[in-house]
């Protein structure tokens, strides 16, 4: 929370130093920029730099180091001016100093209550701007922390789950002729359970790894090759289903691959799962250019989902079909909205109850 002050000409530094420790408010004297720039590094609440000392170098050495700092840091700069009338120059001298950013302009000669609570203001924002950071850091930890928790938690379930798989094969192969039709009922239960329960370990996976996805510039891919992937791994619920599905032209975008095949599979497979069995299945997937995004669209003509539930789907764990009929573990949409909203995308749903579902999501182009 300390104050820089790089004034090199005559006892202008000095005299900024004495007016703000009355307040009281710490400072530290820059001699030079280098100095400056160091002071810089080792952490400052504001900058007070005469407008003489902003020479083009120094200029260009400040914007090199703002270009450095995190997304929360918006360091105050207060700029003393000259006094007197402003003439053209100072104008665009003043355009100029908008490179620094947060930057307020005083004019000289400063009274001294005018830089004491200019200085206590920028102070002040600046303490904010801290505060933001150690929010932004612990929820930063908690994603990390949670991921890490889905890891270990999948991991270590994941052992004892493989013994149940293993031993209840082994128990229906051995011993199937030993059991009576109650037995093998109840042995076939707990082999499906446990598939169950290996495929939602899989989805609590793939949504702690959505959250965790890291906000990189990306070159783009073909979304055409996420969804071949996507179709390819439906091949055999698509060919079951007889469904039409009719593809039109994709665009490229800037996700990782995986990430946009995972939502393409689970759009297109909660399409096909959610069919009406009296009405051959048509799926439309398309995409459009809007506003710098592009926005894709996945329509079927299924059973559709009442209004009131439009939002609550996307939920972890929520599902509107359980049951038999309708196998899952209401995480699909979950893991697609997270990974969407990653990408700084949106995802919502338009339908009507028996009248088919379109699904929208959009995504930088
Ligand atoms: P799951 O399919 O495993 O239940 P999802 O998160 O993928 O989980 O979907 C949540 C719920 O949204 C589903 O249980 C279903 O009720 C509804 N839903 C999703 N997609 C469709 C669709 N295309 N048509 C009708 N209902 C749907």
């Amino acid at each position: 929370m300390r104050v820089l002050v790089l004034a090199p000409v005559g006892r202008d530094a000095a005299l900024l130093a004495e007016t703000l420790a009355a307040v009281p408010i710490e400072t530290a004297i820059a001699g030079d920029s280098a100095a400056l720039l160091h002071f810089l590094d080792e952490g400052a609440g504001l900058v007070i730099v005469a407008q003489e000392a902003l020479t083009p170098p120094v200029m260009a050495a400040l914007a090199k180091w703002l270009e450095t700092q995190p997304p929360w840091s918006d360091i105050p700069f207060i700029v003393l001016t000259s006094s007197g009338r402003p003439t053209r120059q100072d104008h665009y001298r003043a355009q100029e100093l908008q490179a620094l950013g947060n930057v307020t302009l005083i004019e000289r000669p400063v009274r001294p209550d005018t830089i004491q609570s200019s200085a206590r203001a920028g102070l002040r924002a600046r303490l904010r701007q801290y505060e933001i950071r150690s929010r932004q850091e612990a929820l930063v930890q908690a994603v990390a922390d949670l991921e890490q928790f889905a890891h270990s938690a999948s991991h270590d379930l994941r052992e004892p789950l493989r013994s149940i798989a293993i031993y209840s094969e082994l128990l229906a192969r051995t011993y199937e002729s030993a059991l009576d039709q109650r037995g093998c009922e109840f042995l076939g239960l707990i082999q499906s359970g446990a598939k169950r329960m290996d495929t939602l370990l899989d989805d609590l996976l793939s949504y702690a790894h959505a959250s965790s996805i890291p906000e990189q510039p990306l070159q783009p891919v073909p979304a055409a090759r996420a969804l071949e992937a996507a179709l390819e791994n439906l091949s055999a619920a698509i060919r079951e289903s007889d469904a039409r599905i009719s593809v039109a032209e994709m665009p490229c975008v800037r996700v990782h691959e995986s990430h946009l095949s995972q939502v393409f599979q689970n759009l297109v497979g909660n399409a096909i799962k959610y069919r009406k069995e009296d009405e051959r299945l048509r799926i439309e997937i398309s995409a459009q250019g809007v506003e710098g995004q592009w926005v894709f669209r996945i329509a079927d003509n299924g059973i559709g989902i009442p209004p009131d539930y439009k939002e609550t789907i996307f939920g972890i764990f929520k599902r509107l079909h359980p049951g038999p009929k309708y196998a899952g573990n209401g995480m699909g949409l979950a893991i697609c909205k997270r990974i969407v909203e990653r990408y700084r995308g949106r995802i919502w749903v338009e339908s009507e109850a028996g009248n088919g579902s379109t699904f929208f999501f959009s995504l930088p182009s």
